[in-house]
């Protein structure tokens, strides 16, 4: 039974991570009780990377790991329309430790901690980025796909109250252009609320998140920036869901890494430059704007 299987699991985590699994756990033990039990404990935290943070920036990276879950079975795609924008199981090599990797620069850069969520397992497993009907199909799978959405939806809503505004980046990799990073904003409505409060240049000019890349060296799609975003690359599942066109507070953007920005020898450097550029960024935008009625 699953409840018995997060009661195992809340009996064996260390304390310190219960927090952050507290609405995730809450979604398990909605999950239907009707499956059977398999008898093998799945531990969350060996499938998702969660942080908490102190800053408003989340970033989330769904397609970049490399485990097996246990008892899961790999997707098949059946009836689903096969592709990138489609049904596809490659995963986002180097997107995982690039990640963590942005993680840590922005720690440094800004002397607090962004918040994480990044998957840990194959996407032939379970794709994120992807609405739960189509993102997972063994019923086992449905716990991690939960545990992901619950931990970042929680972030978003914590983000909101404690800042009244906040940045998602989700971070992925694409086989299109080895040197070119696409932005992913669905045309500018996941930042509806960045442009509402700071005017259009802040989605299009040389001070919009990818301005401020472009201006670090990046080659950057669409450029110019208020071009349309390439087709496949608009902005996923994630995006679609977090984003300020949503009524959130949270403006979101996908960020597609060509291998240039993404191998084992450039990855800090990107996270080192992606850091600079989400400093800027937050001077600028993600200062906490007044309560309403003061
Ligand atoms: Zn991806």
């Amino acid at each position: 039974m699953k409840l018995f299987r997060a009661l195992l699991l809340v009996a064996l985590l260390p304390l310190g991570l219960l927090d952050s699994l507290r609405v995730p756990l809450e979604a398990q033990q909605a999950a239907p009780a009707t499956e059977p039990a398999t008898g093998v404990k799945l531990d969350l935290a060996e499938c998702v990377r969660v942080q908490k943070g102190e800053l408003p920036i989340i970033i989330s990276a769904p397609h970049g790991g490399n485990r097996a879950i246990p008892d899961v079975e790999p997707r098949t795609g059946e009836g689903l329309e096969k592709g990138p924008s489609g049904f596809f199981t490659g995963r986002d090599v180097g997107t995982e430790q690039l990640a963590l990797a942005v993680a840590v620069e922005v720690k440094k850069k800004l002397g607090r901690e962004p918040w994480f969520v990044i998957s840990r397992v194959h996407r032939k497993y379970i794709d994120f980025n992807r609405p739960a009907e189509i993102g997972f199909e063994d019923p086992d799978a449905r716990l991690v796909y939960e545990h992901y959405h619950g931990s970042l939806a929680s972030a978003c809503r914590e983000v909101a109250e404690a800042h009244r505004c906040g940045l998602l980046i989700d971070i992925h990799g694409q086989g299109t252009s080895r040197s070119t990073v696409y932005r992913g904003t669905r045309n500018g409505r996941t930042t509806e609320l960045l442009q509402q409060r700071f005017g259009g240049a802040a989605q299009t000019g040389e001070q919009s998140l990818f301005g401020l890349l472009a201006g670090r060296g990046w080659k950057v799609h669409p450029n110019p920036f208020d071009g349309k975003e390439q087709a496949g690359f608009t902005g996923g599942h994630i995006v679609g869901t977090y984003g300020s066109h949503q009524q959130t507070a949270i403006d979101a953007v996908q960020l597609e890494f060509g291998a240039d920005y993404t191998g084992k020898e450039q990855r800090q450097k990107t996270a080192e430059t992606l850091a600079d550029a989400l400093a800027a960024y937050a001077a600028k935008y993600l200062q906490s704007p007044p309560q309403a009625g003061q």
